[in-house]
């Protein structure tokens, strides 16, 4: 078991003037000049899409969420919901992770960030949930509409797992059970004893009002161990030294979310958000016998084309010597039953 006190094995998230900062080396905070060189002056190959073509590439198909609402499977069942809302399901739970099912990922709907893929369903569409993991307070991960009908649809038999600084605005929202934790902070899961959550590091930042609001509350992944599986979502990151230190916390995961697109420009992006590459080392740092590629294909936030993501996923998976079934990607609202050897 690794010892926790050592605090140079296992990062802390930095806390100055009210405002939380990464410990890694390799973060960078993006600056408002970089940001305005990107909007001015970077070439943007994310693509002019036709409603043909997305529908041949990337199909949203419609759930049938009948055998979530059966007894835990004997193994894993995930479902990609857009971007990065997965619904998986093992050891008597069912996890949500950063649930949007807006139209954009804005304050606003009239303006911001439009999906190009719809949402495969919409709340009411969902069976029944035990938790809900959020990653941090950007607009694509923690969403004000979905929030508030999941509450409304759940009530307070729904448990919120957010990082610290999120619980206020998540109470304001109406969410009633909200647990508020920080980097390497676990808890047992209500009414489910035999099932811990666990907050852990990735490198990333925070804001809900552009520059002023930034950084008040934490960014974080998460691990869910069951006595059977092991679940990690690794939220919105840059690449850093944390992975392997969860790896050598809570791994070997049995599946894991991880982030694959929204990494270009390189010199903008590489700090905030991975590129497939890192994001294969994530899987091989975590521990992962199966991972998941989310923050693709659904919103256009960055300058890579849509495709891209995808694509230098299977090539690198192929690089490194993986199997493809290792680390893949699903179609929108596709389901999957996942029977690895079990993790313990
Ligand atoms: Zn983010
Ligand atoms: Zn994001």
């Amino acid at each position: 078991m690794a010892d926790l006190t050592k605090k140079e094995e296992y990062a802390e998230p930095i806390f100055v003037n009210g405002r939380f900062e990464n410990p890694f080396p390799t973060w960078k905070q993006p600056g408002l000049f970089n940001l305005c060189k990107y909007f001015l002056f970077d070439s943007n190959e994310s693509a002019i899409l036709s409603q043909e073509s997305l529908d041949a590439t990337l199909p949203v198909l419609q759930p049938d969420f009948k055998d979530f609402q059966s007894s835990s499977p004997d193994g894993m069942r995930v479902a990609w919901l857009g971007h990065s809302s997965l619904l998986v399901q093992f050891d008597g739970v069912t996890i949500l992770t950063d649930p949007i099912f807006s139209k954009r990922c804005s304050p606003f709907q009239f303006v911001g960030p439009k999906r190009f893929r719809d949402a495969p369903c919409q709340v009411s569409d969902l069976p029944p949930i035990d938790l809900v993991l959020i990653s941090h307070n950007h607009y694509d991960h923690m969403d004000y509409h979905s929030i508030v009908d999941l509450q409304k649809k759940y009530g307070s038999r729904l448990t919120w797992f957010v990082p610290i600084g999120d619980k206020r605005w998540m109470e304001e929202s109406g969410c009633t059970n909200v647990r508020e934790m920080t980097w390497w902070q676990e808890e047992t899961f209500d009414n489910h004893e035999n099932i811990k959550v666990a907050c852990v590091p990735c490198q990333h930042w925070s804001s809900r009002k552009a520059y002023l609001g930034v950084n008040q509350s934490l960014w974080s992944s998460w691990c869910v161990i069951g006595p059977t599986q092991r679940f990690y979502f690794a939220g919105d990151t840059g690449y850093c030294e944390a992975f392997k230190q969860i790896g050598r916390r809570y791994g070997p995961f049995s599946l894991a979310g991880i982030p694959i697109g929204a990494y270009k420009p390189r010199w903008f992006k590489r700090a905030q958000h991975v590129d497939p590459e890192e994001s294969v080392q994530i899987h091989m740092d975590v521990r992962s016998e199966k991972s998941i590629g989310i923050h693709w294909g659904t919103f256009r936030l960055t300058h890579e084309h849509y495709l891209e993501p995808r694509t230098k996923l299977k090539e690198e998976v192929e690089k490194q010597n993986l199997q493809p079934e290792d680390f893949i990607t699903l179609n929108h609202g596709e389901i999957q039953f996942i029977t690895n050897s079990k993790t313990k």
